[in-house]
């Protein structure tokens, strides 16, 4: 482990919002701290076959997570698993499918909804929500600065090299209100004015960070086909390293391959695409 590093999933964001909604992130890329790039879901563009796939680095046709009532735990190496074969330690404050794909499968919430296992061979440190009970009426997310701050608290009471955090907030605004609304430009609006303090706050400690979406969404708030508004994200990236032309369109089973490049672990062969990002 050579470096250490912050992954955050805002669930179900597309380009379009991105660039035009969130004035601290576009602002730090405007003063050169940050580098973004478009990026782009494999099929089906449905939430839990893109998690698999942005920590395993394969697509859904092969991870096999055809959908959200599809959950089980992937049998394929993936971010946390190798993370843990270094030495590093590693958290995850997320949707507890993330649990079920990379520690253990069903979710028991008693047992599981926050665990420290020192030698797990996934994750270390977790904090998860179920959102049991989401709907259109009732969305059943968590705050997005309780999420924030309690990434922080993992990486600075166990010293994390690599931690998620994933929130879903976003995508069930889209679900419920579309996009061309006060509603989502006021959300997007929040979520970035409360994340800007923790950015410079997980920097400070060293921290590189990527920003990105599992997939967008249409203007009815749909995902999960094909297509440059379901299927694309923006991925903003703090840290050293050099990326590629600013127009390059970037793949989501890219993110694993790059993130353990960046950390200083060994790639395995299942992650068949190349780093984004080379040596800064
Ligand atoms: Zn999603």
């Amino acid at each position: 482990m050579n470096n250490k590093l912050l992954l955050l999933i805002i669930d179900g964001v597309p380009w379009r919002n991105w660039r035009s909604l969130f004035g601290n992130l576009e602002g730090w890329v405007d003063s050169g701290e940050a580098q973004v790039w478009k990026i782009r879901a494999p099929l089906p563009s449905t939430s839990a076959s893109c998690y698999a796939s942005i920590h395993t680095g394969v697509v859904p046709a092969v991870h096999g997570v055809t959908g959200n009532d599809n959950v089980f735990r992937v049998s394929q190496p993936d971010i946390f698993s190798e993370v843990r074969k270094e030495g590093g330690t590693t958290g995850a404050v997320t949707h507890s499918f993330w649990s079920e794909f990379f520690q253990r499968a069903p979710f028991d919430p008693v047992r599981d909804i926050e665990y420290d296992e020192a030698d797990s061979a996934g994750i270390n440190h977790g904090r998860f929500h179920t959102m049991t009970g989401y709907g259109h009426p009732n969305q059943m997310t968590p705050c997005d600065a309780d999420l924030f701050a309690t990434l922080t608290m993992l990486t600075e009471r166990f010293g994390l090299d690599y931690g998620i955090l994933h929130t879903c907030t976003l995508d069930s605004m889209g679900h419920r209100f579309k996009h061309s609304c006060e509603e989502m430009d006021d959300a997007c609006f929040t979520l970035d004015a409360q994340l800007a303090p923790f950015i410079r706050r997980w920097r400070d400690a060293g921290y590189e960070i990527m920003v990105t979406a599992d997939h967008g969404q249409s203007e009815r708030g749909h995902h999960g086909g094909r297509g440059e508004d379901q299927q694309d994200a923006a991925l903003y990236y703090f840290g050293d390293a050099e990326g590629p032309a600013p127009d390059t369109l970037l793949k989501i089973t890219q993110l694993a391959p790059t993130i353990l490049s960046r950390l200083g672990v060994e790639v395995p062969e299942s992650m068949t695409e190349d780093s984004f990002l080379t040596a800064g």
